[in-house]
């Protein structure tokens, strides 16, 4: 490697290598589904709990329906307004997609579905306890494309945080299904591609119940794995329980330290890439041939709609925030009308800056030409020097062992110092 070399010279086959961050047809949707049964203590997601009783009831019914009537108006008003060509991937995520049932589910993806490519990917962000027999089986035989005939299932994201009930109970998690029999369920049902969602640095998550964790995983042998540390978020009931618990180590397990967190996360990234698993993304894993294509394209800089309240959308040079009030969205639209939204004119820079830190967390190369301007040289040779990124052809690739340490490695690479307060 020599990194002034490279740097010096940008290919200009380097600079054709990938579209424009966010530019290009719209070919990925996101749908914000905002309910839970119950708040986690550490979310703070945009999402209303319904409450214990789930699908039952019929006011809580009425807003689910309204809210499906919603989706329904606001793809019409985007497909309108943009250019929206056949999906390749569509991803219901939350709040609890799974909540809706079957039924909702099912008239969700009649909406796009003659719009999906044959083999587009249809992932449903789903909770332990709403998998019953019937959700299973839906699951396994929900027709994602528009192929007659085709019925290959949807891809399932199991949200599991940790396998140790008295962890989730931490957490505020307070369903008590068994997600290893969610799981199993699942499969039995015939769910073709299942994923699953965990967290790790959780406060009284010990070296023994964080491998206890691993090992389960490995067992089930998810064809995904999303591992995200746990993040305690000022405003959360977590994040006031911690406070008030004062350093008291007897009245809150201890947080952990910021040694042994990253000890747990070299842990977890050794366990899985020893058993086969590829480390797409810092958070990410996956079998071979069973990424998350919608992750993937969202972490390219590829163009996407985001429908529901508190989505969010990027094409081009705008991104747009709905408003996260599910009342004020669903309204709006049933009036003919835009929902509460803010937009945001995205320059250059920042579109170069959320490529190279996109890129950075899978590993992707970049070509120079697109980041020159906003990043400092000196730190990338220097980074280049301790094999943090590997500067080759004309492109910046941030490597392995840079990886750990993506997003700090960024925010010193950026060229404008105020990103680094
Ligand atoms: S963690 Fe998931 S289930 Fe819990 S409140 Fe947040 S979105 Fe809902």
């Amino acid at each position: 490697m020599n990194a002034g070399r490279d740097e010096a010279a940008p290919k200009a086959a380097a600079a054709a290598w990938a579209p424009a961050p966010f530019e290009g047809p719209v070919r990925h949707i996101y749908v914000h589904v905002p309910f839970c049964r119950a708040r986690c203590d550490y979310c703070d997601f945009a999402s209303e709990a319904v409450g214990a009783g789930g699908r039952a009831g019929a006011e809580v019914a009425r807003r689910l329906d309204a809210y499906v009537d919603g989706v329904v108006a606001e793809w019409e008003r985007e497909r309108a307004a943009h250019d929206v060509r056949r999906l390749h991937t569509l991803y219901l995520g939350g709040g609890t997609p799974s909540l809706l049932g079957p039924e909702r589910l099912e008239r969700l993806l009649e909406l796009f579905r003659p719009h999906l490519t044959p083999h587009a990917e249809v992932t449903v962000e789903t909770n332990p306890e709403d998998v019953d027999e019937s959700y299973a089986a839906w699951a396994a035989a929900a027709a994602p494309g528009p192929a007659p005939g085709v019925r290959r299932g949807v891809r399932v994201s199991l949200g599991v945080q940790s396998f140790s009930a008295a962890l989730r109970a931490v957490l505020g998690r307070t369903a008590r299904a068994d997600p290893v029999e969610a799981f199993g369920r699942l499969r039995a049902a015939g769910v073709a591609s299942l994923g699953l969602d965990l967290i790790h640095g959780i406060p009284g998550q010990t070296p023994e119940l964080l491998g206890a964790d691993i090992a389960t995983v490995l067992d089930l042998r998810p064809d995904r794995v999303s591992w995200y540390e746990l993040d305690v978020i000022e405003g959360t009931a977590l994040a006031a329980r911690l406070a008030a618990a004062g350093g008291d180590p007897s009245a809150m397990p201890a947080d952990p330290m910021d040694d042994v967190r990253a000890a747990g996360y070299r842990r977890i990234v050794r366990g899985l890439s020893r058993a086969g698993y590829d480390w797409y993304e810092v958070s990410n894993f996956a079998l071979p041939g069973r990424k998350a294509r919608h992750n993937v394209a969202v972490w390219r800089a590829r163009p996407y709609l985001g429908l529901g309240p508190a989505a969010v959308s990027t094409v081009g040079a705008t991104r747009r925030t709905n408003a996260a009030g599910t009342a004020a969205w669903a309204a709006a639209l049933a009036a003919g009308e835009a929902p509460p939204r803010v937009e945001e004119a995205l320059d250059a820079a920042t579109r170069a800056r959320e490529r190279l830190f996109l890129a950075a967390r899978c590993g992707e190369r970049v070509p120079l030409a697109e980041v020159a301007a906003v990043i400092d040289q000196t730190a990338a040779r220097t980074f280049a020097q301790a094999g943090l990124v590997s500067l080759h052809s004309g492109t910046i690739r941030v490597t392995r062992k840079g990886r750990h340490v993506a997003d700090q490695l960024c925010v010193r690479l950026f060229r404008d110092q105020r990103l680094r307060e």
